[in-house]
């Protein structure tokens, strides 16, 4: 059924708030119209005539939709996106009149003082200002504010002035040609003749969690680290498996409805919305698009959930682990190749030639995760996810492929049934051929793996709910790249496909595991193999300017050695940065809230007891409670003490703060429910039903 013949409110709205090409195309004339298309297609800089018809045209699009400003929008290295808005509006230099006006210069290129931006770095050594340019291959949209007027936002990418990269956005862009480059040198080695462009897609499931805004604004960990740094595990969680795919709470539903309606008209392909495991966890699955469209389609993603929580009194937590022994959330990113031509690469062929094709590129993701296992783990490594992995319900710090028997079973056939060229087709035959059937039969579903093969695409399942999607597709699309160019390499040579494709997997097959990966007994097989398992989040952000890595990622133009380095720093330093405010913020409250709380109560409970001794009743119950509570107070009086103490020298800080937190929890439980100043598990995880 067309959109426009559906009646339901908002989704007739698809794409309306977005200056697609087709609404380019009505408002220029056909010979601009070409030359951007063709402008886009060879992913060459806009020429300037070009450009000032197409912000015309922008602009009155936008002031049609009732957007008065305009803003370069982009995805600086804090991980969220920033915007600084001009409105259309000039001073006529001859008649001094005011006019509506936006120049094909300032839709191209725009100048931020970028200093307050992260940079690791880079600037220092250049320049205080930050520019951003123009990525036509992602449309202009309209954001709404709450009134109803908008704002043109034009996705930029953000760069010193001599172009070197301070976003998420341009080593995206340039891991999208690596990876196209190479992926049709191998497709032409494999006869396809056809195909001029391939594309990484990309289809990010978000996790969150909806808790009331009234609990959360009097939680002043969430407010400032984004999760609970105490908290008593309330008597119910999530053992009944009650929640996941339950029916979903109106207040939510209502959210999800708003949420829906506010993303289509932006363009954002929202499609899949349910219950998840943890209580109040909710997820929302987009369909897939291109790399690129889809980073910062999740980036809108994440804003407007934020936003129009808050407009329904209710807060999103978008943080790996907000609550302590309930599960965590992640952003599972489904990965794929796809051609101009219309074929997934990944997936299984109905024939031999389409199998041999979808083997080359498994094989060579196999290859790039097992070569670069270190690089893609470190592209999630973030403070928050370091909460999360290796938790019961996430992934472990070790990765891995699941593939499936099946199909496993299918790529040692295919490797051992045949050593030479001559039996090719027979391998062909006896092997691939029956791949789709095969693997849809073996529909197990591992959901403990980092990186599964789910029939046509692969699902990296590491990745942080809150983190951009920017730096493990960046990641992704490279590795790939580097194993695409391998089997270029030694096809070019005249290597034999077989011999290529055989070899590399037997090399790299170590990484396939298709068992449970939260059984302890895999970390120690892990270890065997040799497999990297690097759990230690300073650890796995140094190793981002690792030789091996720097090599890698200059070999293909995605990131320059001062890039990767200044890249590095600004992680490293979030992470310093992050763990003191948890810090800080676990003693303020401790010494403002819990102590004083504490302190009152053992008031209340000692004038119990001086009344009852008075009175000549017994009141051991209330000498014991007492007693309780005054040595489990000393004992977090200490706890904040040393957490003081770790802080200042720098050394054991997350011990200190487990101990303190270990107190506080065991206080929790011990002090009148009416007096204790934190909202608790309970209240935050089963109050929006
Ligand atoms: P599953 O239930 O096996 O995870 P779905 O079809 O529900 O699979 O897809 C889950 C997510 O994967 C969705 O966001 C979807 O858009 C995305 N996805 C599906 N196919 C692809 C693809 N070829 N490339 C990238 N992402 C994909
Ligand atoms: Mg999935």
């Amino acid at each position: 059924m067309d959109l426009d013949t559906c009646s339901t409110i908002g989704y007739q709205q698809y794409n309306e708030d977005v200056f697609t090409l087709d609404k380019m195309e009505q408002k220029l004339e056909k010979s601009q119209f070409q030359t951007l298309m063709e402008t886009l297609k060879q992913g060459r800089q806009l020429e300037f005539s070009v450009a000032g018809a197409v912000a015309d045209a922008m602009m009155e699009w936008a002031l049609e939709r009732g957007a008065t400003q305009y803003t370069h929008w982009f995805l600086p290295l804090t991980g969220a996106t920033a915007e600084k808005r001009n409105s259309f509006l000039e001073i006529d230099k001859a008649d001094r009149q005011p006019i509506l006006s936006f120049s094909g210069k300032a839709l191209i290129k725009g100048e931020a003082d970028g200093s307050s931006f992260p940079s690791g770095g880079l600037r220092a050594t250049f320049e205080a200002r930050g520019y951003t340019t123009w990525d036509c291959t992602s449309p202009a949209f309209i954001k709404r504010d709450a009134d109803g007027i908008g704002c043109l936002c034009i996705p930029t990418a953000f760069c010193t002035f001599d172009g070197r990269a301070l976003d998420a956005k341009t080593p995206l862009l340039r891991s999208m040609e690596a990876i196209d480059r190479q992926a049709l040198r191998v497709l032409r080695h494999l006869g396809d003749q056809r195909t001029q462009r391939v594309t990484p897609t990309v289809g990010g499931e978000q996790e969150y969690f909806l808790i009331d805004k009234k609990h959360f604004l009097r939680r002043k960990d969430l407010v400032y680290t984004g999760r609970t740094l105490f908290g008593a595990p309330p008597a119910k969680g999530q053992e009944l498996s009650d929640q996941y795919y339950a029916a979903t709470p109106l207040r939510v539903l209502k959210f999800m409805h708003e949420l829906n309606e506010t993303l289509w008209r932006m363009g954002v392909p929202c499609k899949t919305e349910h219950n998840e495991v943890a209580p109040s966890q909710y997820e929302l699955a987009p369909l897939f698009e291109s790399a690129n469209l889809a980073v910062d389609h999740n980036q809108l993603t994440m804003e407007m959930m934020r936003r129009i929580a808050d407009n329904n009194g209710l807060c999103c937590l978008l943080h790996e682990k907000p609550f302590d022994n309930v599960n965590g959330s992640g952003k599972h990113n489904n990965w794929s190749l796809s051609t101009d031509t219309g074929i997934n690469l990944l997936k299984p062929g109905k024939n031999s030639e389409q199998n041999r094709s979808f083997l080359t590129f498994l094989i060579a993701v196999i290859s790039a995760v097992d070569t670069y296992a270190s690089a893609l783990r470190m592209s999630c490594a973030t403070i928050g996810n370091e909460y999360r992995l290796g938790g019961h319900e996430a992934p472990p710090q070790v990765i891995s492929i699941f593939l499936g028997n099946a199909l496993s079973e299918e790529l040692n056939r295919f490797v051992s049934g045949c050593n030479v060229e001559t039996h090719q087709k027979e391998v062909m035959n006896i092997g691939v051929s029956t791949m789709a059937e095969l693997w849809r039969d073996d529909s197990d579903r591992n959901r403990t793996s980092p990186f599964a093969f789910t029939g046509n695409k692969f699902e990296f399942r590491m990745v942080g709910s809150s983190q951009s999607l920017g730096l493990p597709n960046t990641v992704l699309n490279t590795i790939v790249a580097d194993s695409l160019m391998e089997i270029a390499d030694r096809m070019d040579r005249g290597e034999a496909w077989h011999n290529v494709l055989a070899g590399m997997y037997r090399r790299h097959e170590r990484v396939i595991f298709n068992g449970n990966n939260y059984a302890k007994e895999w970390l120690v097989e892990a270890k065997r193999r040799g497999l990297p398992i690097v759990d230690n989040t300073e650890d796995a952000v140094t190793s981002l300017a690792s030789d091996e890595n720097i090599a890698l990622f200059s070999r293909h133009n995605v990131m320059q050695p001062q890039e990767i380095l200044a890249q590095k720093e600004i992680a490293l330093q979030n992470l310093v940065t992050a763990s003191k405010i948890e810090a800080g913020t676990m003693l303020k409250i401790t010494r403002q809230s819990i102590l004083p709380a504490c302190a009152r109560y053992s008031d209340v409970l000692c004038d119990t007891v001086t009344k009852c001794m008075q009175a000549n009743v017994p009141c051991e119950a209330q000498r014991a409670m007492l007693q309780k509570l005054n040595i489990e107070l000393a004992r977090c009086y200490q706890g904040a003490e040393a957490l003081e103490k770790s802080l200042k020298s720098g050394t054991g800080v997350k011990e200190s703060m487990l101990a303190l937190r270990f107190s506080v929890d065991a206080l929790e439980c011990m002090v009148d429910k009416s007096v204790w100043p934190l909202p608790s598990y309970g209240e935050m995880l089963f109050s929006v039903v």
